[in-house]
Order: structure tokens, then C-alpha cells, then sequence
């Protein structure tokens, strides 16, 4: 489209985090772009945070790989491909399909997910593909799909603005979902009635908008909310009609009645005020993240929050239900495509038969696996022992980001074959590739993204790839199309690709699934190219909306559950040795191991260095003054990081962010700290409560 000047320019996608805004994009004329937010644009109606804002600075070419690489030597497209064919399928004829994996990314458009996956899925036999997104939100999809029988998304952003109460949960909304914030604070302004209560162990700088700020003891959020179910039923607040609708209500109330809210800690008229502000508000929204998903008990803590929202009908109406926030741009995408190793695309079931027989049927596909394939943790423990020996790792960082990173690490270099997509070479994880290949940046791709609401957005190109960079689907289905599966993969557009995906939803919807976008099957390249964002389900009679207000779920007998959960400690327990729980988290201004953000020099000045948050009583007891170097020691590792006193940090508990990578800090890596500690059923690391000394750090 052209500017009001007649300048050419595209509207597109914010390519950080889940909240999904849209960007307009002008090419300068110089290799460069400017970038400004979309006005009309649902996810943030032209805000952007200071990352979107920074978008600009992040496209330049200085450390881009430009041309595919064997062992370090640059070589051309064709050779390359048919290296990694080659490898795959000879791994796959000596050792079986489970002993190749893909390794992908929320960072993935959801064109290139979907290959991804019915190429692993469909075609190779194997269900090891498996996702950076498992680190983020596998615990809230297991919640889902718990409670709803799928893994549905009930609300909207909108909500945010109609609710009387908005509850963060384990989220630092104001740094992490800047926007979200943004709509929270202009929300409370225009209604002072609309109150906020934020769950976090930590003083975060969401507590600037909180009436109401719960410092619980970490890992006890199923007992605040267990109580507070408890609370509701004593207090006659339940919506006993849409209990009709419910199965499990007693044995969720049972578990949840033999917790006790006083495991929080939290003042006891803290805990009160809190259920009583609850069941005075009808409209309210549970906003919940990180803090809730990466844990041992992630998914029962997501259960617990929805018990409370069924128990009481609060779900699927205006102003109110329970809404995870995603960390990535296309994490929902992937979600959808299939892109866990336990979901099949579509939101069908991999352990399903009829599910299995359906997509097998739609993709007259040759293989497909009975059973789920090995998530994160679970599959690089497999590349570490042997049994996965060709790996594909498609734009993420493992060697970075995994915990128990430096056994990570280990693995891959270890591997018998490892190819790496990315954008650039300069990462941990590509230095240890045998293959690299030039992908594209966000700027160049065409495709299309899904964020926290369900809302799809497109994203397009509005700069060419560099060098010899390409798609991520085009790659994807190069190397198909040379392992023998040419007809299923003879893709000529990312618009070809998503008509394929949703005529395939199509399917998942005749087999009473929520996620359906056949409405979109039959789009042509002009309706693809003009696609405006637009909230899912998308079929013929429906678009958009809210789910389960009318008590219908996606479970066999169309009842929602209620989940009996019980409170549970972080596995790794504090002694006298490791005295200290870490708490990892985000910084306001950068994003993930820093591979675009640290581009910036302005976000790099907001915070500029690696840091551990220590209580002033703490730093006291230990004799560490403020802005000392400090070693921070856990079980499997230790580090060295900047004290930053501070009472947002309670006595007893630190925190440090996650970004400052083996090349921009080797010394600071946190993720040499955490245990590769999982929840049993969501499989998602528990990255927040290692537990670590503290001393002085003294340079011999
Ligand atoms: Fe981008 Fe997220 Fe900021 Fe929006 S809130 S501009 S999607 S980083």
C-alpha cells in the first residue's frame, strides 16, 4: 500500500512477543526501514512498546549469514540440501525414524511451522519435532486441554478493557507484554472502579498499577488459588446453573480444601482482601504467564485458576476469564500448526486414532507416528545419549536457552549431524552446526502469525533476503522434496501453504474440534495478501468470539473440567549449602538471548548489563555491597553476575534475567544454574526456582 505521500509501505507484525502488534513498515531507500505502529490494528490500536519501537535498528545485514555452510566452508544451496537429505534419510534407513528430530521456534510464521511438522509428522513417521515454545507455554496448553478438552484460548484483549478486576498472575506484564500494560493502565484510567491485584513473588514494575500486590512464596500458587475456591464455595459465590456444565466440581473442591492459602505466607488479610475483592467483582480476567507455566506444577497451577473461573460461570462472557499471554510472536501459531511434539496439527490428537487416520488421510501421508514424540528436555537428553543422531535446529538458541545448558551443549556438539537455519552464525547454537543455512529475517518473510487472543495477523516482507537467504518453508520443502516426498511438498507460496492448513482445519472442525479456519480454504493469493487480522475460528457461519460462555467445552461429553490439585513445593529444595531460590525472568528491553535487541544501543542502555537482585537484609548478612561482583553457585553450575540490592526481592529468594548469552557474557550465563526439573504433564522446564548459594566473587 502507499502512504498519504504515495511512499510505498506494508502493514505487518511486531516480531517480539505474543501480544502480536501491528507494525506499518516503509523501506527508507537505504536498506532500512521505518517503522511505526498500526493505527487500526487490534492487538494495540498504534501503540508500540520501546522493543517494537526499536524495530528499525534490528534489520541491518552486518552479521547476517548469507550463504549455506558445511563445516564452515561456504558452499551453494544445492549442495547443502542435498547434504541434509542425504544424512536424514540414511539416519532415518539405519536407525529408524525416532533417531532424527527438528528442534523449532515460536520465532517460525505459521507457513513454515506447518511444513515443519507434516514433514516430521506425516512423512518421516516420526512425532520428534518439538518447540522453543515448550519452554514458554506448554504448561497452559496442558491446562487447557485438561479443562476445555482442547487447548482453547476463551477470551480476548478487549476483556481487559470491560473487566472490574484484572489479576496478574506470575506475569510482568508492564515489561514483558508492554502494550497489554498499556491497554491495563488506559483501561484503569478511564474507569477507576477497575482494580488490579498482581501474583508475583517480586515487587515487578507491574506493581506500579496494582491495588493489591500478593509477594507469595514461589511455587504456592495452587494454594492461594485453591483457597480461594474454597472461599467462593463458603461464600455461596459459585454459579451453580453453569456447574451443570462442569464435571469434577467435587473432587476439585475436596483437594482444594485440604490446602491451606497460609502456605503462601502472605499476611492472612492480604489473602482475604484478595478473595473478597474476587467474589465482589463480576467481570473478572486471571492474566497469567511465565510465573504460572514454568514450573514443576505449571499445569496444576493453570487448572487451579480455571476451577475458579468454571466454578463461577466466569469464562467466555465480557470482562472476564482466564487468559494466557504467550512469550513469542507465533507460539499460538505453532500451537495450532502442531508444532508440540504431542499434538498433531490443527489441535487434533496424536494418540487419537481417528484424529491420526484423518490427517493421515489429508495428507496421504506414507508414516505417521502412534505416539508423541520427545519434548525438550527429553529430546536433547536423546541427542546427549546417542539415540537422536541428525538434528535440525530451526531459528532458536538451545545451546543457550535449555536449562542444564552446558549438558545441552554437550549434546549437540556431540551429535552425529546437526543443521542449524538462522538468520545469523553468530549464535552458540550455530557453532556447533555441521550445516548452516541463511534464512530469512522477519522482515523478508511472508506468512502469517497468531497471537495470545487468537487473533491471525500477516506478516509481510517489505525488504529482500540477503545473499542467498530464503523462507523457512521454502528450505523446509527443498529438503522434502529430496528425501523422495516431492507431490506433498510442491509448494510455490506461503499462500498455497495456508489454504492447505485451512482446508485441513476444516477436518479438525468436523471432528468437533475448536480450531477450524476453513472459512479462509478456498482464499486466493489477492485475499491472502490482503488478509486483515481477524480472530479464530473463521468457518462459513462463525468468526471470531469468545468460547464457553454457553457451557459447551470440547471433551467428549461437552463438559468442562474442574481438575483436583493440590499444592506442590519447586522440586529443588533450599538448604543450608544453596540457601537462595533464583527466580529467572525478562528485562523490559531486551528479548530472549539478546540476537536482535542487543542491535539496539538504545534498549542496551535501559539495562547493560547481566545483574542478580539481592534483598538489602541479604547483602547484609553475606557483606556484598552494592554493584559487587557476586558468584551465584546452584547444584549443576555458577556464575558470576552484578549485585543490585534491592527490596522488590524478598529475603531468601534472588533474581537475574534471562538474556546475556555465551557470547555476549560467557561468564553470565544463568542457564548453567537451572536443573532440567520438568512438569510431569506439560513437560515445560521448571526455570524459576533453582535454588543457588551467593558469596562475594573474589578474581584470583
Ligand atoms: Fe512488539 Fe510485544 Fe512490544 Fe507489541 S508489546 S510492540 S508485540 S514487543
Amino acid at each position: 500500500m502507499k502512504d498519504g505521500a504515495g511512499i510505498f509501505e506494508k502493514r505487518s507484525t511486531c516480531p517480539y512477543c505474543g501480544v502480536g502488534c501491528g507494525v506499518v513498515l516503509r523501506p527508507d531507500g537505504s536498506g532500512g526501514i521505518d517503522v511505526r505502529g498500526d493505527q487500526v490494528h487490534p492487538a494495540n490500536f498504534g501503540r508500540l512498546c520501546s522493543k517494537g519501537s526499536a524495530l528499525a535498528e534490528t534489520v541491518w545485514l552486518h552479521d547476517r549469514l548469507l550463504s549455506p555452510r558445511v563445516n564452515g566452508d561456504e558452499t551453494d544451496w544445492d549442495s547443502a540440501l542435498s547434504l541434509v537429505a542425504q544424512k536424514f534419510s540414511d539416519t532415518i534407513a539405519q536407525h529408524g525414524p525416532d533417531s532424527v528430530a527438528f528442534y523449532v521456534s515460536g520465532q517460525l510464521l505459521t507457513e513454515d511451522y506447518y511444513v515443519a511438522n507434516k514433514l516430521m509428522k506425516g512423512f518421516i513417521g516420526s512425532a520428534n519435532i518439538d518447540t522453543n515454545s515448550r519452554l514458554c507455554m506448554a504448561s497452559s496448553v496442558a491446562g487447557h486441554k485438561r479443562a476445555f478438552g482442547t487447548d482453547t484460548v476463551p477470551g480476548t484483549y478487549e476483556d481487559l478493557e470491560e473487566a472490574d478486576l484484572i489479576v496478574l498472575v506470575g506475569s510482568n506484564m508492564a515489561w514483558c507484554h508492554p502494550v497489554l500494560y498499556q491497554r491495563v493502565l488506559a483501561a484503569k484510567k478511564a474507569r477507576p472502579g477497575l482494580k488490579v491485584v498482581v501474583v508475583d513473588p517480586r515487587r515487578t514494575a507491574s506493581c506500579d498499577a496494582a491495588d493489591l500486590h500478593l509477594p507469595l512464596k514461589p511455587g504456592t500458587d495452587v494454594a492461594l488459588f485453591n483457597g480461594l475456591l474454597t472461599a467462593l464455595y463458603e461464600g455461596g459465590a459459585l454459579d451453580a446453573a453453569y456447574l451443570r456444565n462442569i464435571a469434577g466440581f467435587d473432587e476439585a473442591l475436596h483437594a482444594a480444601m485440604a490446602d491451606d492459602p497460609a502456605a503462601t505466607g502472605l499476611e492472612a488479610s492480604d489473602i482475604r482482601k484478595f478473595y473478597r475483592m474476587w467474589m465482589g467483582k463480576e467481570k473478572v480476567v486471571t492474566v497469567y504467564s511465565q510465573g504460572v507455566n514454568q514450573s514443576s506444577s505449571g499445569s496444576d497451577k493453570v487448572n487451579s485458576i480455571l476451577n475458579c473461573h468454571l466454578a463461577t460461570g466466569r469464562i467466555g462472557k465480557p470482562g472476564m476469564g482466564p487468559l494466557s499471554v504467550t512469550g513469542q510472536p507465533n507460539a499460538m501459531g505453532g500451537r495450532e500448526v502442531g508444532g508440540l511434539a504431542n499434538m498433531l496439527a490443527c489441535h487434533l490428537d496424536i494418540e487419537n486414532a481417528d484424529h491420526r487416520q484423518a490427517v493421515r488421510d489429508f495428507w496421504d501421508a506414507p508414516h505417521m507416528p502412534t505416539a508423541a514424540g520427545l519434548k525438550a528436555v527429553d529430546m536433547f537428553r536423546a541427542v546427549g545419549e546417542g539415540k537422536i543422531k541428525a538434528l535440525w535446529i530451526i531459528h532458536t538458541n538451545p545451546a543457550v536457552s535449555m536449562p542444564d545448558v552446558d549438558a545441552v551443549r554437550a549434546a549437540i556438539k556431540g551429535c552425529d549431524f546437526t543443521v542449524v537455519s538462522d538468520i545469523t552464525a553468530n549464535t552458540d547454537t550455530a557453532r556447533l552446526a555441521d550445516v548452516l543455512l541463511p534464512a530469512s529475517a522477519w522482515a523478508e518473510k511472508d506468512g502469517t502469525v497468531t497471537n495470545s487472543d487468537r487473533t491471525i495477523s500477516r506478516q509481510r516482507s517489505v525488504l529482500p533476503a540477503p545473499g542467498q537467504a530464503r523462507a523457512d518453508w521454502a528450505i523446509l520443502a527443498d529438503v522434502a522434496r529430496r528425501m523422495g516426498f516431492e507431490a506433498a511438498f510442491d509448494y510455490e507460496s506461503p499462500a498455497e501453504i495456508f489454504r492447505e492448513y485451512a482446508a485441513l482445519s476444516g477436518v479438525a472442525g468436523m471432528l468437533g474440534k475448536d480450531f477450524d479456519i476453513s472459512g479462509w480454504s478456498d482464499l486466493d493469493d489477492h485475499g491472502y495478501e490482503a488478509l486483515e487480522p481477524t480472530r479464530w475460528p473463521v468457518t462459513k457461519t462463525r468468526q471470531g468470539g469468545r468460547f464457553f460462555a454457553d457451557g459447551r467445552f470440547f471433551t467428549p461429553d461437552g463438559k468442562g473440567r474442574m481438575l483436583a490439585v493440590r499444592m506442590r513445593e519447586p522440586v529443588a529444595r533450599t538448604a543450608p549449602r544453596f540457601p537462595f531460590r533464583l527466580n529467572t525472568g525478562r528485562i523490559r528491553d531486551q528479548w530472549h538471548t539478546m540476537t536482535r535487541t542487543a542491535k539496539s544501543p538504545r534498549l542496551s542502555a535501559h539495562l547493560a548489563e547481566p545483574f542478580l537482585e539481592v534483598n538489602p537484609e541479604d547483602a547484609q548478612t553475606l557483606g556484598i555491597q552494592p554493584a559487587a561482583l557476586v558468584r551465584v553457585t546452584s547444584p549443576i553450575g555458577s556464575c558470576i553476575l552484578r549485585a543490585l540490592i534491592t527490596d522488590a526481592v524478598r529475603p531468601g529468594q534472588v533474581f537475574a534475567p534471562i538474556h546475556w548469552t555465551g557470547e555476549t557474557a560467557p561468564s553470565a550465563r544463568i542457564d548453567v544454574l537451572v536443573p532440567s526439573v520438568v512438569d510431569p504433564v506439560s513437560g515445560q522446564p521448571e526455570s524459576k526456582a533453582a535454588v543457588v548459594a551467593v558469596a562475594e566473587f573474589k578474581p584470583e
